[in-house]
């Protein structure tokens, strides 16, 4: 566990649920979003005529990187679709951070409810 997120342990059950509430609430009402990140690299575009034929870096050109099933698969984003992209990056980031810390709390209220011999299906109902 990294320092991002706090000891959720040390939260009452009360402010728990507060905070799970407004992580929640504070999701993006979006299906957008894209996995991945946005990487700059120089290529070669294979025209014998061209420049990056006879050596040097290449063009450059943004990619957006994404590994699916283990293998990293790079997209070219057009040059003008650079910002578009990276906003989209930040929008399934903001889903993931959401996502892990609403079920750390998820995880947190279960060990109490163990501890405490609390019905779950009874407590969910609740919220
Ligand atoms: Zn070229």
């Amino acid at each position: 566990m990294n320092n991002q997120y706090p000891d959720w342990r040390r939260l009452s059950t009360t402010d728990l649920l507060a905070h799970r509430a407004s992580v929640f609430a504070a999701l993006p009402r979006t299906p957008q979003g894209l996995r991945g990140s946005v990487v700059f690299k120089h290529t070669r575009c294979g025209k014998t005529s061209c420049h990056c034929a006879r050596g040097g870096p290449g063009h450059p050109h943004h990619y957006l990187s994404s590994t699916v099933q283990g293998r990293t698969h790079l997209d070219h984003i057009p040059a003008d679709w650079t910002d578009w992209v990276q906003a989209q990056i930040d929008l399934y980031r903001q889903w993931q951070r959401a996502v892990v810390t609403i079920t750390e709390i998820n995880r947190e209220l279960f060990r109490r409810r163990i501890r405490d011999g609390t019905d779950v299906k009874q407590e969910d109902d609740r919220q």
